[in-house]
C-alpha cells in the first residue's frame, strides 16, 4: 500500500484527528461502487476501464468481489450504505446470481438503509433485458441503460450492439420491473444537426421514467474515435457553436417537461436524482470495489483515497495474493479534500457551501473572484451555497478552476 502527501502541505496524519473534518463525508453520505470491466465489443468513443472477454469466470470473481468487501467493512464496520452501484464496462453481462452474491454480502457486512438505492448499468439488448427480472429477485432496483442515441444509423456509428427498436424493446421490459430507470443519450454526434437532437430528446422525454443523462459526445485519446481525428479522419461532428446550442436547448427542454438538470449532464424529475451519483457530487464517502474503481474513506480522523489495480487479471492477482485489490492509498489534505469538494459540487444546480470549504480548507473562497463570477452573472450566492448560473455551467471547469487558484 502506497502512501503519499501534497507535494505542497505538510503531510497530514492519522494522529491529527479534528472532529469537524472526521465528519464531513456525512454532508454525501455512503455508498458502494462495484466495477465489472467487461463489455461484448469495444464502443469506439469509450475510455472506460472496460475489456473485451470471452472467458470470465464468474465464479472466480465472486470470490474476489467478497475478499475486497471482508477487507473493507473491518475499516468501515457500521456504517450505513445508502447506495449500491455496479458499473463498468457492463454491468448486465453479470450473471445475475454473481449480482445476488455480492448484494448478499454488502448486507451482510455493512447495515442498509432502509430506502437503499441499489443502480446496474445495462445494455438494451434483448439478451440482457431477459435478465431483469432475475436482477430485480437479487436487490437491483434501479436500472441505468446504455440507449445512446433513438436511430440506427448513429447507433452503428457509436458501435453499439443494439438497434433502436431492440433498445426500446428492452426499455419497455426494464419498465414492467423497476420503478427506476435511467437511460443515457450522447449527442454532438457526427452528423447530427440542433433540429434532429431536439427531436430525439422530446421522443426521450416522452418514454422517460424518472431520469435522463445526456452527454455531450467527447474525443478522448486511446479511443479508435481519438485515433480517428488524429487522422483527421473523423468526420462530420458538430462545430463548438453547434454543440453549445445543443447544450442549451437540452437543458431547456428537460427544464420545460419537469427533468431539470441536478448536475450538468444529469436530469431527474425531483426526488428521482441517482443517490449513488450524489454521494460523488456532494463528496461523500465511498468504497470502490474491482478493477479500477477509486474510493474515499473518512477513517481515523483522515480521510484517504483508494484507487485498485485497473487490469482484470492483475486486479484478480492482487486480491488473491495479498487479500487486497488496492494499488495506492493516499491521505488526503484537508486542502486536497476541499478542492475535490469545489471539484464535485459545482456541478450540482445546488452548488457548495461555503462555509463547508472554509473548514477544510482553513480559509474563504476568494471574495473577489466569487464577485467577478457574480458580476457576470457566471455564478450566485444563496444562503451560502455558490451556485452556477446557466451562464456558468458550460463554463463549469473554468470557473473551478479561477475558484481554486487562490
Ligand atoms: S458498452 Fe459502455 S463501457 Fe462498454 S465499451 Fe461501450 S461505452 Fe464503454
Amino acid at each position: 500500500m502506497k502512501r503519499t502527501g501534497s507535494a505542497t502541505a505538510p503531510m497530514p496524519s492519522e494522529s491529527s484527528f479534528q472532529p469537524a473534518l472526521a465528519e464531513d463525508w456525512r454532508n454525501g453520505g455512503f455508498g458502494i461502487y462495484v466495477h465489472w470491466p467487461f463489455c461484448a465489443a469495444k464502443c469506439p468513443y469509450c475510455d472506460f476501464n472496460s475489456h473485451v472477454s470471452r472467458n470470465i469466470d464468474q465464479d472466480r470473481w465472486a470470490k474476489a468481489y467478497l475478499r475486497e468487501f471482508e477487507r473493507l467493512s473491518e475499516e468501515l464496520a457500521g456504517r450505513e450504505v445508502g447506495s449500491i452501484f455496479f458499473g463498468g464496462g457492463t454491468p448486465s453481462l453479470m450473471d445475475p446470481a454473481l449480482v445476488d452474491t455480492i448484494l448478499t454480502a454488502i448486507s451482510r457486512h455493512w447495515p442498509l438503509s432502509p430506502d437503499v438505492e441499489v443502480t446496474l448499468e445495462a445494455n438494451p439488448t434483448s439478451v440482457e433485458a431477459g435478465k431483469f427480472r432475475a436482477f430485480r429477485s437479487a436487490g437491483v432496483n434501479r436500472l441505468s441503460m446504455g440507449v445512446q442515441a433513438l436511430n440506427d444509423r448513429d447507433l452503428k456509428a457509436l458501435g453499439r450492439m443494439h438497434t433502436a427498436s431492440e433498445a426500446l424493446a428492452a426499455f419497455n421490459i426494464a419498465r414492467e420491473t423497476f420503478s427506476r430507470i435511467s437511460f443515457d443519450l450522447i449527442y454532438a454526434r457526427q452528423g447530427q444537426t440542433p433540429e434532429a437532437w431536439r427531436a430525439e430528446l422530446l421522443q426521450a422525454i416522452d418514454i422517460a421514467v424518472d431520469h435522463l443523462s445526456l452527454y455531450q459526445l467527447t474525443i478522448e485519446p486511446n479511443t479508435r474515435f481519438g485515433e480517428l481525428a488524429a487522422l483527421d479522419r473523423l468526420r462530420g461532428l458538430p462545430d463548438d457553436d453547434s454543440a453549445a446550442d445543443m447544450y442549451l436547448m437540452t437543458q431547456e427542454t428537460l427544464e420545460q417537461n419537469g427533468l431539470p438538470a441536478y448536475e450538468i449532464s444529469n436530469h431527474a424529475r425531483p426526488g428521482a436524482e441517482c443517490r449513488h451519483n450524489l454521494v460523488y457530487w456532494r463528496y461523500g464517502d465511498y468504497v470502490g470495489v474491482g478493477p479500477g474503481a477509486h474510493g474515499r474513506l473518512s477513517l481515523r480522523g483522515t480521510r484517504q483515497s483508494t484507487v485498485s489495480a485497473s487490469n482484470p487479471e492483475t486486479w484478480l492477482k492482487r486480491v488473491a495474493e495479498t487479500g487486497s485489490g488496492e494499488l495506492e492509498r493516499e491521505i488526503l489534505s484537508p486542502q486536497n479534500q476541499a478542492e475535490e469538494m469545489v471539484m464535485m459540487g459545482l456541478r450540482l444546480a445546488g452548488g457548495i457551501d461555503c462555509r463547508r470549504y472554509a473548514i477544510l480548507a482553513g480559509q474563504e473562497l476568494n471574495p473577489t473572484v466569487i464577485a467577478e463570477l457574480e458580476s457576470a452573472d457566471f455564478a450566485r450566492m444563496e444562503d451560502g451555497m455558490l451556485k452556477l448560473t446557466a451562464k456558468g455551467r458550460p463554463l463549469a471547469n473554468a470557473i473551478i478552476k479561477s475558484l481554486l487558484i487562490q
